[in-house]
Protein backbone atom coordinates (compact mmCIF):
# COMPACT_ATOMS: atom_id res chain seq x y z
CA UNK A 1 0.00 0.00 0.00
CA UNK A 2 1.32 3.45 -0.67
CA UNK A 3 2.15 5.63 2.36
CA UNK A 4 -0.27 8.12 2.35
CA UNK A 5 -3.15 5.88 0.75
CA UNK A 6 -6.44 7.85 0.80
CA UNK A 7 -5.19 10.13 2.80
CA UNK A 8 -7.31 13.87 2.31
CA UNK A 9 -4.77 16.06 2.01
CA UNK A 10 -5.45 20.34 1.16
CA UNK A 11 -2.37 22.20 -0.65
CA UNK A 12 -2.79 25.77 -1.05
CA UNK A 13 -0.87 27.25 -3.95
CA UNK A 14 -1.50 23.93 -5.63
CA UNK A 15 -1.24 25.78 -9.30
CA UNK A 16 2.76 26.08 -9.75
CA UNK A 17 5.81 25.85 -8.42
CA UNK A 18 6.24 24.38 -5.14
CA UNK A 19 2.26 23.34 -4.36
CA UNK A 20 2.03 21.53 -7.42
CA UNK A 21 5.33 19.42 -6.96
CA UNK A 22 3.44 18.92 -3.49
CA UNK A 23 0.37 17.93 -4.91
CA UNK A 24 1.68 15.53 -7.48
CA UNK A 25 4.28 13.55 -5.22
CA UNK A 26 0.99 13.01 -2.22
CA UNK A 27 -1.06 12.14 -5.25
CA UNK A 28 1.91 9.57 -6.11
CA UNK A 29 1.96 8.39 -2.61
CA UNK A 30 -1.79 7.51 -2.90
CA UNK A 31 -3.13 10.68 -1.06
CA UNK A 32 -6.65 12.03 -2.46
CA UNK A 33 -5.74 15.81 -3.29
CA UNK A 34 -7.99 19.50 -2.81
CA UNK A 35 -5.95 21.90 -4.73
CA UNK A 36 -6.40 25.85 -4.09
CA UNK A 37 -5.66 28.93 -5.88
CA UNK A 38 -6.59 32.24 -6.50
CA UNK A 39 -8.83 30.69 -9.88
CA UNK A 40 -10.06 27.31 -10.53
CA UNK A 41 -8.51 27.55 -13.99
CA UNK A 42 -5.11 27.96 -12.53
CA UNK A 43 -5.51 24.80 -11.42
CA UNK A 44 -6.15 22.85 -14.84
CA UNK A 45 -2.64 21.49 -15.31
CA UNK A 46 -2.42 19.89 -11.70
CA UNK A 47 -5.41 18.64 -11.58
CA UNK A 48 -5.10 17.10 -15.04
CA UNK A 49 -1.55 15.31 -14.00
CA UNK A 50 -2.93 13.88 -10.89
CA UNK A 51 -6.02 12.40 -12.72
CA UNK A 52 -3.56 10.90 -15.88
CA UNK A 53 -1.77 9.22 -12.89
CA UNK A 54 -5.21 7.63 -11.66
CA UNK A 55 -4.99 9.99 -8.43
CA UNK A 56 -8.25 11.81 -7.10
CA UNK A 57 -8.32 15.86 -7.01
CA UNK A 58 -10.35 18.49 -6.17
CA UNK A 59 -9.63 22.13 -7.49
CA UNK A 60 -10.62 25.29 -4.94
CA UNK A 61 -10.44 28.63 -5.58
CA UNK A 62 -10.20 31.76 -3.43
CA UNK A 63 -7.87 34.49 -1.59
CA UNK A 64 -6.00 32.61 1.02
CA UNK A 65 -5.72 35.79 2.98
CA UNK A 66 -9.78 36.00 3.37
CA UNK A 67 -11.07 33.97 6.69
CA UNK A 68 -13.54 32.64 4.66
CA UNK A 69 -11.73 30.90 1.82
CA UNK A 70 -10.55 28.57 4.51
CA UNK A 71 -13.48 28.04 6.11
CA UNK A 72 -15.23 26.92 2.27
CA UNK A 73 -12.14 25.06 1.17
CA UNK A 74 -12.27 22.69 4.23
CA UNK A 75 -16.54 22.57 4.22
CA UNK A 76 -15.61 21.37 0.26
CA UNK A 77 -13.08 19.04 1.30
CA UNK A 78 -15.68 17.43 4.05
CA UNK A 79 -18.70 17.36 1.81
CA UNK A 80 -16.63 15.44 -1.18
CA UNK A 81 -14.38 13.23 1.19
CA UNK A 82 -16.03 13.16 4.22
CA UNK A 83 -13.05 14.48 6.54
CA UNK A 84 -9.68 16.08 6.28
CA UNK A 85 -6.23 14.69 7.27
CA UNK A 86 -3.42 16.87 6.02
CA UNK A 87 -2.79 20.70 5.51
CA UNK A 88 -0.19 21.37 3.43
CA UNK A 89 -0.27 26.27 3.70
CA UNK A 90 2.15 26.74 0.60
CA UNK A 91 0.36 29.74 -0.85
CA UNK A 92 2.58 32.74 -0.88
CA UNK A 93 3.53 36.41 -2.03
CA UNK A 94 6.60 38.38 -2.30
CA UNK A 95 6.29 42.31 -2.49
CA UNK A 96 10.29 43.15 -2.05
CA UNK A 97 11.57 46.51 -1.57
CA UNK A 98 13.96 47.74 1.13
CA UNK A 99 12.75 49.18 4.32
CA UNK A 100 13.32 52.38 3.38
CA UNK A 101 11.16 52.29 0.69
CA UNK A 102 8.89 49.54 2.00
CA UNK A 103 5.24 50.75 1.84
CA UNK A 104 2.44 49.59 5.02
CA UNK A 105 0.60 48.27 2.33
CA UNK A 106 3.58 46.26 0.93
CA UNK A 107 4.09 45.07 4.81
CA UNK A 108 0.16 44.58 5.36
CA UNK A 109 -0.25 42.54 2.26
CA UNK A 110 2.64 40.10 2.79
CA UNK A 111 1.47 39.24 6.40
CA UNK A 112 -1.61 38.87 5.65
CA UNK A 113 -1.23 36.72 2.89
CA UNK A 114 1.64 34.91 4.25
CA UNK A 115 0.79 34.80 7.90
CA UNK A 116 -2.51 35.35 8.18
CA UNK A 117 -3.33 32.93 5.21
CA UNK A 118 -1.29 30.01 6.91
CA UNK A 119 -3.30 30.67 10.26
CA UNK A 120 -6.82 30.55 9.15
CA UNK A 121 -6.25 27.30 6.85
CA UNK A 122 -4.77 26.09 10.29
CA UNK A 123 -7.84 26.82 12.18
CA UNK A 124 -10.09 26.13 9.64
CA UNK A 125 -8.44 22.43 9.49
CA UNK A 126 -8.41 22.37 13.55
CA UNK A 127 -11.84 21.30 14.43
CA UNK A 128 -12.13 18.75 12.48
CA UNK A 129 -9.04 17.25 13.18
CA UNK A 130 -9.57 17.22 16.70
CA UNK A 131 -12.89 15.38 16.09
CA UNK A 132 -11.30 12.45 14.26
CA UNK A 133 -8.56 12.83 16.90
CA UNK A 134 -5.35 13.14 14.15
CA UNK A 135 -4.23 15.17 11.56
CA UNK A 136 -0.86 16.47 10.07
CA UNK A 137 -0.03 20.46 9.17
CA UNK A 138 3.00 21.89 7.17
CA UNK A 139 3.18 25.27 7.00
CA UNK A 140 5.80 26.11 4.16
CA UNK A 141 8.09 28.75 5.94
CA UNK A 142 11.92 30.02 4.21
CA UNK A 143 15.08 29.31 5.16
CA UNK A 144 15.16 33.55 4.92
CA UNK A 145 12.55 33.54 8.19
CA UNK A 146 15.77 31.78 10.03
CA UNK A 147 18.64 34.02 8.64
CA UNK A 148 16.85 37.50 6.96
CA UNK A 149 17.65 38.93 3.54
CA UNK A 150 17.88 42.55 2.78
CA UNK A 151 14.59 43.25 0.48
CA UNK A 152 12.78 41.11 1.95
CA UNK A 153 11.49 42.54 5.78
CA UNK A 154 7.98 41.78 5.11
CA UNK A 155 8.27 38.29 3.87
CA UNK A 156 11.03 37.50 6.51
CA UNK A 157 8.87 38.87 9.17
CA UNK A 158 5.69 36.83 7.93
CA UNK A 159 7.82 33.53 7.64
CA UNK A 160 9.82 33.65 10.76
CA UNK A 161 6.12 34.57 12.40
CA UNK A 162 5.16 30.88 10.46
CA UNK A 163 7.88 29.08 13.40
CA UNK A 164 6.16 30.55 16.63
CA UNK A 165 2.67 29.37 15.20
CA UNK A 166 3.20 25.77 14.52
CA UNK A 167 5.19 25.45 18.16
CA UNK A 168 1.61 26.89 19.89
CA UNK A 169 -0.47 24.74 17.94
CA UNK A 170 1.93 21.87 18.40
CA UNK A 171 1.34 22.30 22.32
CA UNK A 172 -2.36 23.10 21.89
CA UNK A 173 -2.99 20.24 19.37
CA UNK A 174 -0.41 17.39 20.13
CA UNK A 175 -2.59 15.50 23.09
CA UNK A 176 -5.13 14.90 20.12
CA UNK A 177 -2.81 13.58 17.83
CA UNK A 178 -2.29 16.58 15.26
CA UNK A 179 1.23 17.26 14.19
CA UNK A 180 2.62 20.79 13.43
CA UNK A 181 5.51 21.82 11.34
CA UNK A 182 7.23 23.95 9.06
CA UNK A 183 9.18 23.00 6.25
CA UNK A 184 11.71 26.16 4.94
CA UNK A 185 12.92 25.87 1.63
CA UNK A 186 16.40 27.62 0.48
CA UNK A 187 16.38 29.41 -3.24
CA UNK A 188 14.21 27.05 -5.07
CA UNK A 189 13.80 27.42 -8.44
CA UNK A 190 10.20 28.54 -9.37
CA UNK A 191 7.86 31.35 -10.91
CA UNK A 192 8.59 33.44 -7.44
CA UNK A 193 12.58 33.42 -8.05
CA UNK A 194 12.28 33.50 -11.89
CA UNK A 195 13.22 37.65 -12.11
CA UNK A 196 16.26 37.32 -10.41
CA UNK A 197 19.32 38.25 -12.88
CA UNK A 198 21.93 35.27 -13.65
CA UNK A 199 24.36 37.13 -11.60
CA UNK A 200 22.33 37.11 -8.34
CA UNK A 201 21.22 33.46 -8.77
CA UNK A 202 25.07 32.79 -9.44
CA UNK A 203 25.55 34.94 -5.95
CA UNK A 204 23.01 32.67 -3.89
CA UNK A 205 24.11 29.74 -5.28
CA UNK A 206 27.51 30.12 -4.60
CA UNK A 207 26.84 30.18 -1.08
CA UNK A 208 24.79 26.96 -1.05
CA UNK A 209 26.63 23.98 0.12
CA UNK A 210 25.23 21.66 -2.25
CA UNK A 211 26.16 23.82 -5.27
CA UNK A 212 22.58 24.19 -6.66
CA UNK A 213 19.66 25.74 -5.89
CA UNK A 214 16.92 23.56 -4.75
CA UNK A 215 13.33 21.88 -7.00
CA UNK A 216 10.28 22.21 -6.29
CA UNK A 217 10.40 17.89 -5.84
CA UNK A 218 13.38 18.20 -3.27
CA UNK A 219 10.46 20.40 -0.91
CA UNK A 220 7.69 17.80 -1.90
CA UNK A 221 9.32 15.03 -0.56
CA UNK A 222 10.16 16.73 2.69
CA UNK A 223 6.75 17.65 3.24
CA UNK A 224 5.63 14.12 2.28
CA UNK A 225 7.72 12.60 5.24
CA UNK A 226 6.26 15.06 7.46
CA UNK A 227 2.44 14.09 6.30
CA UNK A 228 3.32 10.38 6.52
CA UNK A 229 4.05 7.31 8.33
CA UNK A 230 7.64 7.83 9.29
CA UNK A 231 7.03 11.35 10.38
CA UNK A 232 4.36 10.88 13.08
CA UNK A 233 6.54 11.31 15.79
CA UNK A 234 7.76 15.16 14.92
CA UNK A 235 6.14 18.46 15.74
CA UNK A 236 6.99 21.49 16.41
CA UNK A 237 9.99 21.73 14.39
CA UNK A 238 11.12 23.89 11.47
CA UNK A 239 12.65 21.46 8.71
CA UNK A 240 14.95 23.43 6.60
CA UNK A 241 15.18 21.97 3.15
CA UNK A 242 18.09 24.69 1.55
CA UNK A 243 21.08 22.52 0.64
CA UNK A 244 23.01 24.37 3.42
CA UNK A 245 22.40 27.56 2.21
CA UNK A 246 21.74 28.52 6.29
CA UNK A 247 25.03 26.86 6.94
CA UNK A 248 27.04 30.37 6.61
P1 LIG B 1 4.93 30.62 -6.90
O1 LIG B 1 5.54 29.81 -8.00
O2 LIG B 1 4.90 32.10 -7.02
O3 LIG B 1 3.41 30.07 -6.66
C1 LIG B 1 2.61 30.69 -5.69
C2 LIG B 1 1.34 29.89 -5.49
O4 LIG B 1 0.56 30.50 -4.47
C3 LIG B 1 0.45 29.83 -6.72
O5 LIG B 1 -0.20 28.58 -6.74
C4 LIG B 1 -0.54 30.94 -6.48
O6 LIG B 1 -1.80 30.73 -7.13
C5 LIG B 1 -0.73 30.84 -4.98
N1 LIG B 1 -1.17 32.09 -4.37
C6 LIG B 1 -0.48 33.25 -4.27
N2 LIG B 1 -1.19 34.17 -3.62
C7 LIG B 1 -2.38 33.58 -3.29
C8 LIG B 1 -3.55 34.02 -2.62
N3 LIG B 1 -3.66 35.27 -2.11
N4 LIG B 1 -4.59 33.15 -2.47
C9 LIG B 1 -4.50 31.89 -2.97
N5 LIG B 1 -3.41 31.41 -3.61
C10 LIG B 1 -2.37 32.26 -3.78
O7 LIG B 1 5.62 30.34 -5.50
P2 LIG B 1 6.63 29.16 -5.03
O8 LIG B 1 8.01 29.59 -5.33
O9 LIG B 1 6.15 27.85 -5.50
O10 LIG B 1 6.45 29.28 -3.45
C11 LIG B 1 5.55 28.48 -2.71
C12 LIG B 1 5.79 28.71 -1.23
O11 LIG B 1 7.15 28.42 -0.92
C13 LIG B 1 5.56 30.16 -0.79
O12 LIG B 1 5.01 30.18 0.51
C14 LIG B 1 6.96 30.73 -0.75
O13 LIG B 1 7.06 31.82 0.12
C15 LIG B 1 7.75 29.52 -0.27
N6 LIG B 1 9.18 29.58 -0.60
C16 LIG B 1 9.61 29.65 -1.89
C17 LIG B 1 10.99 29.68 -2.12
C18 LIG B 1 11.56 29.75 -3.51
O14 LIG B 1 12.79 29.90 -3.63
N7 LIG B 1 10.77 29.64 -4.57
C19 LIG B 1 11.89 29.66 -1.06
C20 LIG B 1 11.40 29.59 0.24
C21 LIG B 1 10.03 29.54 0.46
P3 LIG B 1 -2.14 31.39 -8.59
O15 LIG B 1 -1.52 30.49 -9.62
O16 LIG B 1 -3.62 31.35 -8.65
O17 LIG B 1 -1.56 32.76 -8.61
Amino acid sequence: MSTLQDQRILVTGASRGIGKAIALHLAGAGAKVAGLATRVANLDATGAEVEAAGGEFLALEGDISDPQTAADAVAAIIQAWGGVDGLVANAGITRDNLLIRMSAEDFRSVVDTNLGGSFHFLKAVTRPMMKQRGGRVVLIGSVVGAIGNPGQANYCAAKAALHGLARSAALELGSRGITVNVVAPGFIDTDMTSALTEEQRQAMADKIALGRPGTPADVAGAVSFLLGPSGGYVTGQVLLVDGGLSLG
